[in-house]
């Protein structure tokens, strides 16, 4: 690749990989093609330099669960203290009141968020359809590309509504013959299944209290035939575990085995609750899953057994979870919350590196890629570069460690696929004031229950 400029990123403070690259890395097009060993200069013909020496390199930090449209009822009075199956019925009624625009603002914010505090590829679960809703990940595949970020956008599903003993209000669900109509048309358009792929979809039926068991079975059929994953919530709590006992007779899990999902096809949200021989028969069937950690504290879940899944095979991601249940899309503080719940979990000794590394190469594997993740020849240019001379980080001595210890918040820089899409703390081209401004009107409007619907556009 002659003809394609090469940037050597030279000497940082910190670098996050396996390999030497303590005098920094050479990007050409959109992939990494060289690590700079300590001492060395690159071998690649190179006509730019970014000299990195305030700054430590991480892997683009990658999240695997997500709803974003919930970043408009952040801190709402009436889900601010309750565990999730009363939060939910709590929020239910709020979210059907979903329109457009509140969500292309919403998906805006969280994507902000995610990429500033140094994240270059999200997953997001939607299953949110409500009338008018119907090209929800639509806005979402703009919102993205607008970004310059990578996604895995997840066509999910309600089926399930009170009527029929589910969660949720029958105004917030669908047929499934619509579900999976919709499911294929996005799969058809949008999906990309190559290296460097930008956009990716998978299909997502919303949780077993929420799902038919038709929709489970059918959507697996779906993915299986276009090659695309599946995710759903999986043992987040208890009161889950009593649900699928009650109306299946069957364990979360053994309910997943039953519906045709359990393989490594599908990744699961929190993944809490499991027992030893289910703890296995993940790690058996490569099933994977994304740890919230933060989202679990804050709701009263429960403590994922990461160390336990890893031992047994299972690839483990971190999730930052919706913004109703965190109330934030901060990636990298994200991992300093897995950090220390896990090492409540099993101890001390659980590495700042080991945290890290779930938030990046465990969590590429969640999803099922191997071209992003890590630092290395021939992995896509996806890099989130911290400072750490700021205020919280005088006296810090492991920079990579400082990360998580000191509570790094915000990347500096950040580049995907070889492009800077943040700069100086910020995402050049993005009116920030106008955003938020924009987003908290729809926030007001959505929680007034009094009012009509789309009373602002
Ligand atoms: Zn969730």
């Amino acid at each position: 690749m002659p003809n394609i400029t090469a940037l050597w990123i030279k000497n940082p403070q910190g670098i996050l990989s396996s390999t030497d690259a303590a005098n920094g890395i050479v990007v050409q097009g959109n992939k990494i093609v060289e690590l700079v060993p300590t001492g060395a200069v690159p071998t690649t013909a190179y006509t730019q330099v970014f000299d990195a020496s305030k700054h430590v390199i991480t892997p683009g930090l990658v999240n695997t669960h997500h709803h974003f449209y919930q970043t408009l009822t952040r801190a709402w009075g009436p889900a601010a203290n309750a565990p999730l199956f009363p939060w939910l019925q709590n929020l239910y009624k709020v979210w059907a009141r979903l329109t457009p625009d509140a969500l292309d603002a919403a998906v805006r914010v969280a994507l902000a968020e995610l990429l500033l505090s140094g994240c270059t590829t999200a997953a997001d679960h939607h299953y949110l359809f409500p009338e008018g809703m119907d090209e929800s990940i639509d806005i979402e595949v703009a919102a993205v590309r607008d970004f310059g970020m990578r996604a895995t956008l997840t066509r999910g599903s309600m089926t399930l509504g009170e009527k029929d003993g589910g969660l949720p209000p029958q105004s917030t669900v669908q047929d499934l013959d619509v579900v999976l109509a919709d499911s294929q048309r996005l799969i058809e358009k949008y999906h990309q299944s190559e290296e460097g792929a930008t956009i990716q979809i998978a299909l997502a039926p919303c949780s077993p209290f929420s799902v038919t068991t038709d929709a489970m079975r059918e959507s697996a059929k779906l993915a299986e035939k276009y090659g695309v994953r599946l995710h759903t919530h999986l043992a987040e709590t208890l009161d889950e575990e009593e649900f699928c006992l009650e109306r299946f007779g069957l364990r979360p899990l053994d309910y997943l085995d039953s519906v045709g999902w359990l393989g490594p096809q599908t990744w699961l949200g929190h993944g809490i609750h499991f027992n030893a021989d289910e703890i296995q028969q993940l790690g058996a069937a490569g099933t994977a899953v994304a740890h919230c950690a933060t989202s679990n504290m804050r709701l009263a879940s429960g403590i994922a057994r990461v160390l336990e899944l890893e031992a047994a095979g299972v690839p483990v991601g971190l999730g930052v979870d919706g913004s109703a249940s965190n109330d934030g899309s901060n990636m990298i503080l994200e991992v300093r919350q897995a950090l220390y719940l896990q090492r409540l979990r099993y101890g001390a000794d659980v590495p700042v590196q080991r945290a890290l590394n779930w938030a990046t190469a465990g969590s590429a594997k969640v999803l099922g890629r191997s071209d992003i993740g890590k630092i290395e020849v021939g992995m896509q240019a996806d890099l989130a570069f911290f400072t750490t001379d700021e205020l919280r980080f005088s006296g810090s001595h492991d920079p990579i460690a400082a990360l998580l210890l000191c509570g790094a918040d915000k990347a500096d820089r950040v580049m995907v696929a070889g492009q800077w899409r943040v700069v100086d703390g910020a995402i050049p081209g993005l009116d920030l004031p106008e955003l938020i401004h924009r987003h908290t009107k729809h926030a007001k409007a959505l929680v007034d229950l009094d009012a009509p619907v789309r009373q602002y556009a």
